[in-house]
């Protein structure tokens, strides 16, 4: 418990009394803050500076926390106050949410938070800390600390003083080419031309001599796209500065190759019966049904706190860098599915991001005090304006990407969800979160084409739980399709036909009948026990996410439920559901499938389920980062909150409880440690099971020390196969090579399953439970336990019950020696059809 201090008793933790400016130092490396801070002292030679450092979660591991940043405030926050040097991302919300935890709320005017550079800062602000200033002067010495480098190194250009109009006094070198692009200078060409521009050194002014607009900075987007170049116009340009031969030539030459956009630019779709090439299959059923499109929900604006213009920058800086992560992602799965041409578009909403021009104007008028929100939406939207006036219907069209990345940008600003809104029909869609997909009506939604995504990305799971056919990776193209264009899409094969002919869909709503007939016929048997036929009984659950996939996984005969997953009651809201909320949830579940025993894992944020009210830093490789029980275990109270309504329940109803993402020991044993306070005097409820999820290949290859403290484990193939293929689940550039038949994810199964044998029962509960090929294999590495959307239950008993368990284990061997995923599919649907074929004889 911390200690409030009078001024006169404060002290460092090194026992130096505090008596001017304390200084905190917060990063999110512990090595990097000591070290930083034995730099700074030299500068002192023994005058005392009272500074505290708050950096890293312990010596080795990075991240800040608000307590610790909130602790070293209070130790050297005297009457003269404190400036607090944070290095980046977190760091500052961290030390914004340490104020508000300050015991004593008055002594927050006493600290001020410095934008400068960590290091830079530092050794300026403890010299003039040793020299007597006050709070205000070190705080402005500590902000000022960049001067020198930059006055030393940065030698502007007239682009980025944003000098349009002025000639630069330098000799000039003019060119002129003309525009043969057929569209103009679009957005495409407009991007490639201002990329290659920003890769050169020389300054670069354009203006478009037709039509006499300009002269614009070469280097900015949003300016480019104002010469409204039309095919045919000419556009002069003006290098001066360095290399500017080199300029010149290199944009000439780029004209001549119209801006690398081919000939034959690309025009819309034609509305005839065709494949649209590349589509995967994403979640089973045939879907033949009008295109609708997706409305997505406002932007909220208001109550958005508006911090230090600083602040408001570097939170800008982070949504955009947020956006561009995406974007990039975007692109790549376009480049590898339909092709760099269609996937070079996303380089003008890229360029958008980087514009300068556009970013010197947002940073002006957040100087006037307006927050980054607002001041990205005006921008953006004059910007838009711009384009929407331009004369060329093409040009004006492209106004539609300033809107799309703006609103990108200003979600993130603002936080507001991604939730969709559609008409009946097939939604076709560029991708969708989880939380959009999570908000799908089955009603609504008779199937969904994703020009992106991958079977195996949270959007496609949940749909499957919806039980709403899916295909992904259909391209650009389909988004080009118009609303109310008849579409067939089957989610089995992958197969997606765009206004087909009256046979096609009458061959195809065959198809629909007889799959709603063997539905019906593998719903007849659903309650009876999956028994192969040689008499070993596997256990069929479901993975649920509310009380609806409850009811559903009661009436598909499910065996339980094998995976809650409790994080869809975290999502899209203002902050965490409170105990009693969690428990009448999970006893909802519960009831809801019949009190069968539910497994309910505790929250699994991060990675692509991100949690606006936690906080949660912005990371390059999100699923690498801070997600499962490593953020929960970063926030104490809400796991232990958590596990009181697990608690609570399994006082009522049959109950497992599993921590995600587990790596290490250590984390299980905090986890457990979590368990057992929020368990309290009274011990854990009898019956309720613990165990984890082995998702990481290092937890499935040191299983062994994990089970003397499990009773249970389950493999989640999603990620498990993630980590091990290193290929990003929800990335459908890289979806052939995320499979969990690969048999470098069965040896780990295979491992797993081998060393739990005779000691805790082991459930596999990742998608590869309800996938018809990877079912013999599982049940061949002797697991017994799956789980699986709802509406896969009935379909996967029936399988099993063709089953012959000893022929399985023989396959299951052979799959371990196999090279890739294509064999292990072979031999395993050979094996099927021979089993077929004695099921023929048998009968
Ligand atoms: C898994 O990773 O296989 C799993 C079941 O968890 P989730 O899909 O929710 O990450
Ligand atoms: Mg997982």
């Amino acid at each position: 418990m911390t200690q409030v201090q009078s001024d006169t008793e404060r002290s460092t933790s090194d026992g130096t009394e505090v008596t001017g400016v304390g200084i905190v130092v917060v990063s999110h490396s512990r090595a990097l803050a000591s070290a930083a801070v034995a730099l700074a002292s030299e500068m002192l030679q023994g005058a005392p500076v009272a500074i505290e450092v708050a950096a890293g979660l312990d010596d080795t591991t990075f991240g800040t926390d608000a307590v610790d940043i909130k602790e070293a405030i209070e130790r050297v926050n005297g009457a003269a106050g404190t400036v607090v040097l944070m290095d980046l991302g977190s760091a500052l919300l961290s030390a914004e949410l340490a104020l508000d935890l300050l015991d004593d709320p008055s002594a927050r005017d006493r600290v001020t938070l410095s934008p400068a550079p960590l290091v830079e800062g530092l050794i300026v602000a403890v010299v003039a800390a040793a020299g007597g200033a006050d709070r205000t002067e070190i705080a402005a010495e500590a902000q000022a600390a960049l001067l020198g480098k930059t006055g030393h190194l940065v030698v502007p250009t007239a682009d980025e003083a944003g000098a349009v109009a002025t000639p630069p006094n330098e000799e000039e070198t003019v060119a002129v080419f003309t525009v043969t692009n057929a569209h103009g200078l679009h957005a495409r060409p407009a991007a490639r031309l201002v990329t290659e521009a920003r890769a050169l050194s020389a300054s670069i002014q354009l203006r478009n001599l037709t039509t006499g607009a300009g002269p614009v900075p070469a280097k900015s987007l949003s300016r480019v796209a104002t010469l409204a170049a039309l095919h045919g116009h000419e556009v002069e340009i003006r290098a001066s500065g360095d290399e500017v031969a080199l300029a010149v030539e290199q944009l000439l030459e780029l004209a001549a190759r119209r801006f690398d956009e081919p000939e034959s630019n690309a025009v819309p779709m034609q509305s005839e019966s065709k494949t649209v090439s590349g589509p995967r299959p994403a979640s089973p059923g045939i879907a033949i049904g009008p295109v609708c499109r997706p409305t997505r929900t406002p932007i909220d604006l208001n109550g958005i706190v508006v911090g230090e213009p600083g602040q408001e920058r570097w939170r800008l800086g982070e949504c955009i860098l947020a956006v561009q992560r995406d974007i990039e992602q975007v692109r790549a799965a376009t480049a590898a599915a339909v092709g760099d041409d269609e996937a070079s578009i996303f380089d003008a909403h890229l360029s958008l991001l980087g514009d300068a021009e556009m970013l010197t104007d947002i940073h002006r008028r957040i100087e006037t005090g307006v927050g980054a929100a607002v001041a990205w939406a005006e921008s953006l939207s004059n910007t838009e304006q711009e384009w929407a006036g331009l004369p060329d219907p093409y040009l004006r069209e492209r106004a539609r990407d300033v809107r799309a990345v703006a609103d990108q940008v200003l979600r993130k600003l603002a936080g507001s969800p991604d939730s969709v809104v559609v008409s009946e029909g097939v939604l076709v869609a560029h991708d969708l979160t989880p939380s959009e997909a999570v908000e799908l009506d089955p009603d609504l939604v008779l199937g969904v084409v994703l020009a992106e995504g991958s079977p195996s990305s949270h959007a496609a799971i949940l749909a499957r739980a919806l039980d709403i056919p899916v295909v992904v990776g259909a391209g650009r193209d389909v988004l080009r399709v118009p609303d109310g264009t008849t579409v067939i899409l089957d989610g089995s094969t992958g197969e997606l036909y765009v206004d087909p002919p009256p046979g096609l869909v009458q061959e195809f709503s065959r198809k629909a009948a007889a799959l709603a007939d063997r539905r019906a016929r593998h719903l007849a048997s659903a309650q009876e026990p999956a028994v192969s036929r040689d008499g070993v009984a596997v256990s069929v659950g479901a993975n649920l996410g509310s009380v609806a996939d409850a009811r559903s996984a009661l009436a598909a005969g499910a065996d339980g439920a094998g995976l809650v997953r409790t994080e869809i009651l975290f999502l899209e809201r203002d902050q965490a559901p409170d105990a009693h909320e969690q428990q009448a949830a999970y006893d909802a579940i519960a009831a809801g499938i019949g009190g069968r025993r539910v497994t309910l894992r505790t929250l699994d944020a991060g990675g692509d389920k991100p949690i606006a009210y936690l906080r949660m830093p912005v990371e390059q490789n999100p699923f690498l980062g801070h997600r499962g029980i490593r953020l929960s275990l970063g926030h104490r109270d809400l796991l232990r909150e958590q596990l009181v309504a697990v608690c609570a329940t399994a006082r009522r109803f049959p109950t497992s409880v599993m921590f995600p993402m587990i790596s290490t020991l250590a984390e299980l044993l905090s986890a457990r440690q979590v368990l057992a306070e929020a368990a309290g005097p009274r011990g854990l409820p009898e019956g309720l099971r613990v165990g984890m999820m082995v998702e990481v290949p290092a937890a499935a290859l040191k299983i062994e020390t994990f089970l003397p403290h499990v009773d249970f484990v389950s493999i989640g193939t999603n990620d498990l196969t993630q980590y091990t293929m290193a290929a990003e689940r929800g990335n459908g550039a890289v979806a052939t090579l995320s499979d969990a038949l690969d048999p470098g994810v069965l040896r780990l199964i295979d491992h797993v399953s081998r060393a739990a044998r005779g000691r805790v029962p082991v459930s596999v509960c990742g998608e590869a439970a309800s996938d018809e090929v990877a079912v013999p294999v599982l049940v061949g590495l002797g697991i017994r336990h799956l789980s699986m959307a709802p509406s896969a239950v009935p379909r996967v008993k029936a399988s099993i019950r063709q089953l012959d368990l000893e022929r399985c284990d023989v396959v299951a061997r052979r799959a371990l020696t196999l090279a890739g995923p294509e064999d292990v599919r072979k031999v395993v649907l050979a094996e099927l059809a021979q089993t077929a074929g004695r099921g023929r004889c048998d009968e």
